[in-house]
């Protein structure tokens, strides 16, 4: 043989051994992706699911008046809320530092004045939903900025001090450190105008989790909204509820709170997350007028979402005991 043709020889078998390793790729990534498609549309089943964290995939949301003075100003996945009142403005949570300016646009686009917002809040020291609170500070010198004292600490650490950090110690969480301009305690309420919102500080998820509510009016009637602070119980690798060291009062934590929301009346359900309180939807239905009561009414959406998060908490917890026996 030709040392030509004997290299050509030699380039073919390569060829289609190097064809048959690509075919095995292709079916690979193909079963994947299937198993990945499965996998999504198994999340999006189940808005409640925690793990269905669409960071990634944000995009800007156009903003609209959810039910009376309640606006949402945040992004396509996680919640900034605005509400207003004739003598200025609340606005509950910032979304991350790297999306509050759509915060800061939806606010304008909206009609309304940065000028206005008097208090910043927030619902628990998670990066992605108050990060932002340093960049609204500079441009909203005058607003103050309220926390409770627990969630107050975490913030004047960029996050260090929250257990979770404290226990993975994943970077990914910590945010530019700020100062709060005011604590808030459990039951305490702020003002504006006619508008009173009330904290309840709800820990677990956080040490400081805050949830707040307010009267709104519609058609006549009045309800009762509640921004959830969040309830989620994070699992074993990332929040233990039994001998955890960074956070020693967890499991009676969030026992405290899963009572104590359950005996909240709740019509407006709001948390911080948009497929959590299937905000797209119910967009859709304001939109097209499709309702008699306004689609964010959903006492029943409260209960749902209470009820699935205290089966998470026990059932986490049954398997912590079963672990440690
Ligand atoms: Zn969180």
């Amino acid at each position: 043989m030709k040392p030509g043709k004997e290299l050509s020889v030699h380039l073919q078998a390569h060829r289609s051994s190097t064809m048959a390793l690509i075919l095995t790729v292709f079916v690979m990534l193909m079963l994947l992706s299937l198993d990945a498609l499965a996998q999504l549309n198994m999340d999006r089943i189940n808005p409640n699911n925690p793990d269905n964290r669409q960071d990634n995939v944000n995009v800007q949301q156009q903003p609209f008046r959810m039910i009376d003075n309640i606006w949402w100003v945040g992004h396509s996945e996680v919640g900034s809320l605005l509400i207003i009142s004739e003598e200025g403005h609340f606005l509950i949570d910032s979304t991350a530092e790297h999306d509050v300016h759509w915060v800061v646009e939806n606010i304008i686009s909206a009609g309304f004045r940065l000028e206005d917002i008097k208090y910043i809040l927030n619902t628990h020291t998670h990066h992605e939903h108050m990060s932002g609170i340093p960049k609204l500070q500079k441009l909203l010198p005058h607003a103050t900025i309220v926390a409770s004292k627990e969630s107050a600490e975490v913030m004047g650490t960029g996050g260090k001090t929250d257990f979770r950090y404290m226990m993975d110690g994943n970077r990914d969480h910590l945010f530019e450190p700020f100062q709060v301009d005011r604590i808030i305690g459990h039951q305490e309420q702020l003002t504006l105008g006619d508008v009173t919102l009330m904290a309840h500080i709800t820990p677990g998820h956080t040490e400081g989790t805050t949830t707040w509510t307010l009267d709104v009016e519609e058609g006549g009637k009045t309800y009762n909204a509640v921004m959830f602070g969040g309830i989620s119980a994070s699992g074993v690798d990332r929040a233990p509820l039994l001998n955890n060291p960074f956070y020693p009062n967890i499991k009676e934590d969030y026992e405290f709170s899963l009572k104590y929301l359950a005996n909240l009346e709740c019509d407006v359900f709001l948390t911080y997350r948009a497929p959590t309180i299937n905000l797209h939807e119910k967009l859709a239905r304001l939109e097209q007028g499709d309702y008699q009561v306004n689609p964010f009414v959903d006492p029943e959406g409260c209960e749902l979402y209470l009820d699935f998060y205290e089966k998470r908490f026990r059932t986490q917890l049954q398997e912590e005991g079963a672990a440690a026996q």
